[in-house]
């Protein structure tokens, strides 16, 4: 095996347990990570207090065992980080790159509906609280959201991120640092160098990198991995009732990581009985490398 300084990472929000989909993300990471001989981390993104289940933390990793997926480092909680994403805000903030907004999503998105000719997932801030010259902000009102300033002909990875994503929240009203920010924060923190993540989050990627490159932090590589569909071509999720993965014995473990790995067109044979969880792997990681 290659040694290599590869690190990588799983990073789910604890909204619900894993389901065929996120078990397919967490496997493609943990692939990539054990293919290149390289750390392989879990990463608790538990900051959005209103929607995390306290019961799907602990399950998860209890998931994430049973398919004999163990963090090589201690597990990160963001919750228990907010300390830093206050440093990175405030750096932002010194460096003039971010506003106060008070605007409801309401008042944005039925602006952006009268007057937007083509629909578009993202809801781009049409800029109402943005003040006209940059400047550093007293962050003292704890009602607004925190907007980052994003310059004209910001282009990065294709994407033309004032026209496509628009002055984004890092910090939301209710005072709760958003994902943007804190997971560039945190792979920075963890030296992650390699992103395998669903294909759901690409679009992300380029604000990303614009953080990172405001916060002097160097890029990882990323992949995005297409999305596990239902029958109706529905991404699996708690919305569209994707039901939890928990396997009964080791039987099923295979089972579900046969699944995963179907998905993942690593074309191996169905597994056996015989077969044990960390034979299955060692076949796994060696397709993955082909
Ligand atoms: N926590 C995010 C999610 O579960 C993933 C973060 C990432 O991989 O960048 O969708």
């Amino acid at each position: 095996m290659l040694r290599t300084t590869y690190r990588g990472r799983f990073a789910p929000s604890p909204t619900g347990l894993l389901h065929a989909g996120s078990l397919a993300t967490a496997l493609a990471s943990w692939l990539d990570a054990k293919s290149a001989g390289g750390i392989w981390l879990i990463r608790v993104e538990d900051l959005d207090t209103p929607r995390v289940q306290a019961y799907a933390i602990e399950g998860i990793l209890q998931q994430l065992a049973l398919m004999g997926m163990i963090s090589d480092e201690t597990i990160l909680y963001q919750s228990q980080r907010i300390s830093f994403y206050t440093e990175a805000l405030h750096r932002l903030n010194a460096a003039k790159l971010l506003y106060e907004c008070s605007c409801s999503r309401k008042k944005i998105s039925e602006h952006v509906e009268s007057t937007s000719q083509t629909p578009s997932a993202e809801l781009v801030y049409p800029g109402f609280c943005r003040p006209q010259e940059p400047h550093v902000c007293p962050l003292s009102n704890h009602l607004s959201a925190v907007r980052v300033r994003i310059p004209a002909h910001t282009n990065i990875l294709g994407q033309n991120l004032p026209q496509d994503v628009g002055d984004f929240v890092i910090r939301r009203n209710d005072g709760i640092f958003t994902y943007q920010l804190a997971v560039v924060v945190d792979d920075g923190y963890q030296g992650i160098t390699h992103i395998v993540r669903g294909g759901d989050l690409e679009s992300n990627t380029a604000r990303q990198v614009w953080l990172q490159q405001q916060l002097g932090l160097p890029q990882p590589f990323y992949r995005h991995i297409p999305l596990v569909v239902n029958a109706s071509l529905e991404k699996l999720s708690k919305q569209t009732q994707a039901p939890p993965i928990w396997p009964r014995n080791s039987i099923e473990v295979l089972q579900y990581l046969h699944a995963a790995g179907e998905h993942l067109g690593l074309g191996l044979e169905k597994p056996t009985s015989q077969l044990s969880i960390a034979q299955w792997q060692e076949q796994a990681v060696r397709a993955w490398s082909d």
